[in-house]
């Protein structure tokens, strides 16, 4: 079968290649690809700056962004052939630590969890995959091709249940949010904000194309410039970009009591010094807290699906910007000006 592999740490050693069949022991569920979506994290495995083969194995195959249709149910006595399903992409630690072992591998304490596609198992990006009954989430087959927003929205899902924890410390009535960033992860931030009836506004560098449609059709408010410019103090922000510049006017611009949720994985910028110290300051000073989200577990999988049997079908179909065959990867992986989210799609959903 056809599968779009990488050798870890290689830049440029992505292919479309033929590969064996998936091997039983990777799960008795037998899954026909539909579509992957691509994002970041595959760019920076096809470029060398990440990602891990399986132990023993030379290259990875890619994808974690999965949608597929059940082939054969395997041991699943949930799951029927014909089934639209999408695979969790991160498995427990084998020691495993405390929050393994309670099932929150999203917050693993020593880093030895495995991923789909990332971290020592292989991906999603073959015509055929394998995967273990318990962590296979079958979705609405009327979502169709947009289950494949399912993992991005899981990202989403978890960190909207760490700012609601967070702001229970204290009396908390939050009315405003702030999103920064209109990729994927923003945008479906925005939704899930909106689903809980805050007044939502979004920033983005981006003056024209889809973004500013996206917003204000889901009734939410969209804006060019700076946090600081926006004209008000959001009482939740949740940062999507990973830039140092605007994770730094976030924590100066939150109101008073707000939460800082930081979901954007970025490097470097400029040294900041007595900056740090201020920023630390107004935070003491607004009892602010900035807490970092990764990744999710099975509530948050559950809860996306939620999210996006909610959403308008045709706002959700506005994020699936392009769609690439297999044999055109490389394209798909090349960002465009106006991508939202790129998917390569293997067969009709
Ligand atoms: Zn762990």
């Amino acid at each position: 079968m056809k599968a779009i592999t990488v050798e870890a740490k290689m830049p440029g050693s992505a292919r479309l290649e033929d590969i064996p069949e998936p091997d039983v022991r990777n799960g008795s569920v037998l899954v026909e690809a539909i579509a992957v979506g691509v994002c970041g994290t595959d760019v920076e495995i096809v470029e060398g700056k990440y990602g891990w083969a399986p132990p023993g194995k030379g290259r990875l195959v890619l994808g974690h962004e999965s949608l597929g249709r059940v082939l054969d149910p395997g041991t699943s006595g949930a799951l029927q052939k014909g089934d639209l399903v999408v695979g969790i992409v991160r498995r427990p630690d084998p020691v495993p630590c405390p929050n393994c072992a309670v099932g929150e591998w999203d917050m693993c304490r020593n880093g030895q969890y495995t991923e789909r596609g990332i971290k020592e198992l292989d991906g999603f990006m073959s015509e055929r995959w394998r995967i273990e009954p318990e962590y296979v989430m079958k979705i609405d087959p009327s979502l169709g091709l947009l289950g494949v927003l399912l993992e991005p929205t899981t990202v989403v899902t978890k960190a909207w249940e760490q700012v609601v924890a967070v702001g229970q410390r204290a009396f908390w009535e939050p009315r405003t949010v702030l999103v920064t960033g209109a990729g994927p992860i923003g945008l479906l931030a925005a939704l899930v904000a909106k689903q809980h009836g805050l007044e939502v506004h979004v920033l983005d560098r981006a003056e024209s194309g889809v973004k500013p449609d996206l917003v204000r059709s889901l009734g939410a408010t969209y804006h060019t410039g700076t946090v600081a410019t926006i004209g008000f103090e959001p009482d939740v922000i949740v940062e999507c970009t990973g830039v140092g510049q605007v994770i730094n006017d976030a924590v100066r611009g939150i109101a008073p009591g707000g939460v800082v949720c930081l979901t954007g994985v970025g490097t470097g910028g400029t040294a900041v010094g007595s900056a740090v110290a201020d920023a630390a300051a107004a935070a003491v000073l607004k009892n602010n807290v900035i807490v970092g989200s990764v990744n999710a577990n099975k509530r948050h999988w559950y809860r996306a699906g939620q999210v996006l049997n909610r959403a308008d079908p045709a706002w959700l179909a506005g994020l699936v910007t392009r769609r690439e065959r297999p044999e055109a990867f490389m394209h798909a992986l090349r960002r465009q000006p106006d991508d939202i989210k790129v998917v390569i799609q293997f067969t009709d959903a």
